[in-house]
């Protein structure tokens, strides 16, 4: 669904981790509890399973899932939270997709079951553990069981919430607040100058590993607005057109990346120490090498499944411009 649909338009987005959600949402079945409870009940019922910080995965055969029946979770242990994703229609009837949360101690006690495999979500992308598809899944289902774990109280009056409409919605029984899962919109871009692009690293990356700039869009800011500024701060550039390319999910917690290549003004860095540890300009054969893992000193751009290989492969090996 999302995912050939995407690819049918030509999408770039297709193509970053994260973004091949393919379960239908079925917002509308979202109100009504008993259906909710029915489904979670009924035999071909598949949930996501996050303890703690870390995905379950069950092995299929040969290969890995992310998908577990949600009776052999809960006669095991208590849910912490539980999402209704939606359903799986293509070949599968229709069978409904959960996303549960249960404690830590469990991801402990799985991890040496030959049956599963507990890992990040980050190296279950960077690994491709499972299908893209079930990798969206993962995504949304862990974005959406975290924030229930960490919304337990209202904002307003401090008074406690409940989940409502399937895991989407969490209300307040003393104030009557009601409150949705956010997602932050974060600007990410890679800023061009004829034949060369800048690229920065924070002191966190691996070594040798290069990236576009990113931050965060403030309220009151445009994509474009927040795409000049960041490019402004971090690396003293000023920026002229500014040409959205492509978007990512990221459940970490719970941002979505638009990723956008920019025409830069200047030639002259002034970075910023404190969020950047290096940055310069790159000829357009360095990060066509980078995306190979062929650069000379070693040099290397984010995996396959980050959004910033996208916008480079986009201007390196596809040519577009701003
Ligand atoms: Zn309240």
């Amino acid at each position: 669904m999302g995912d050939d649909g995407a690819f049918h338009r030509g999408e770039l987005s297709a193509r970053v981790g994260y973004a091949s959600f393919a379960l239908d949402r079925r917002a509308a079945w979202r109100d009504d509890v008993p259906r909710i409870e029915a489904l979670f009940a009924s035999p071909d019922a598949m949930t996501i399973v996050v303890a703690g910080e870390m995905p379950i995965l069950r092995r299929d055969g040969d290969s890995l899932t992310v998908w577990h029946r949600p009776a052999e979770i809960a006669a095991v242990t208590p849910l912490l939270a539980r999402v209704f994703l939606g359903t799986a229609d293509e070949g599968d009837g229709g069978a409904p997709r959960f996303a549960v949360a249960v404690s830590a101690d469990l991801g402990a006690g799985h991890g040496a079951h030959a049956g599963h495999v507990v890992n990040d979500l980050r190296s279950i992308a960077i690994q491709g553990l499972v299908p893209p598809d079930e990798l969206a899944s993962l995504g949304a289902g862990k974005a959406m069981v975290d924030w229930h774990v960490r919304h337990g109280f209202c904002a307003r009056c401090g008074g406690k919430t409940h989940a409502a409409q399937g895991g989407w919605r969490r209300d307040c029984a003393a104030c009557g607040a009601q409150h949705f899962p956010r997602t932050d919109p974060v600007a990410i871009m890679l800023a061009v100058r004829g034949e060369h692009c800048l690229l920065a690293r924070q002191s966190r990356f691996p070594p040798g590993m290069f990236s576009c700039l990113a931050g965060f869009i403030e309220p009151g800011e445009t994509l474009e607005d927040a795409v000049r500024r960041e490019t402004q701060e971090e690396a003293g550039i000023r920026i002229g057109a500014v040409r959205y390319l492509a978007a990512q999910p990221w459940p970490f917690p719970s941002s979505l990346m638009i990723g956008c290549i920019a025409q830069a003004l200047d030639e002259q860095l002034t970075l910023d120490g404190t969020e950047l540890e290096d940055g310069r300009w790159f000829t357009r054969n360095e990060p066509r090498l980078m995306l190979r893992k062929q650069h000379p000193q070693g040099l290397f751009c984010p995996p396959r499944s980050a959004i910033a290989n996208t916008l480079l492969w986009s201007w390196a090996m596809d040519g577009l411009t701003p």
